[in-house]
């Protein structure tokens, strides 16, 4: 179909792992496409080339794996948004409901100079949630989301939906 060469790499390199972290998920193993050199510099080269931005945002923490690379091939800073607890500094949180109970993410509140041109990335888009809830702390500290990158899109769970009116780049969608 209309699979660029880049999504079909990718695609291959994502493993299914059903039933974890419980019963009815699929859960998606970015791993095998981390530990392939020549995917990883194509989905970095990739990410890195979608926006003009001062800073990447990673969400711990597959987040993180995925945006360090990118920030340093984009010439831009690296932000950390993380788990509540994890940051050392003072932060700016965000809680959002889970299908069982809810989450909080935080960020440094200083992590942005105001106007910083911002992309968010991840490894999986799923409800939207975490993304949702990212781009409400990049915007309170006083950075600018431009846009929100993961590798895959989970398209049944309507997560763009909730991300209304910020581009979101999927190099997968399925
Ligand atoms: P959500 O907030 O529902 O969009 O979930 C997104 C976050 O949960 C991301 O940080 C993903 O790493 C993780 N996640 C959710 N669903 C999956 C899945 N099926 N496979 C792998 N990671 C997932």
């Amino acid at each position: 179909d209309g699979m660029s060469e880049l999504s079909t790499m990718i695609l291959d390199r994502i493993r299914d792992v059903p039933d974890y972290p419980q019963p009815g998920v699929m859960f998606k193993d970015i791993t095998p496409l981390l530990a392939d050199p020549v995917a990883m510099a194509a989905v970095v080269d990739e990410l890195a080339g979608l926006d003009e931005v001062d800073k990447i945002v990673g969400i711990e923490a597959r987040g993180f794996i995925l945006a360090a690379p990118v920030a340093y091939r984009a010439s831009a800073g690296f932000v950390p948004v993380r788990k509540k607890g994890k940051l050392p500094a003072a932060t700016l949180e965000e809680s959002y409901d889970l299908e069982y109970g809810s989450a909080t993410i935080e960020v440094h509140r200083d992590a942005f100079t105001p106007g910083d041109r911002v992309l968010i990335v991840d490894d999986v888009l799923a409800t939207g949630g975490t993304a949702e809830a990212a781009v409400e702390l990049v915007r309170r500290a006083g950075g600018l989301v431009v846009g929100i990158a993961v590798l895959m899109e989970l398209a049944f769970l309507k997560g763009r939906e909730r991300l209304d009116g910020i581009p979101v780049h999927s190099l997968v969608i399925v």
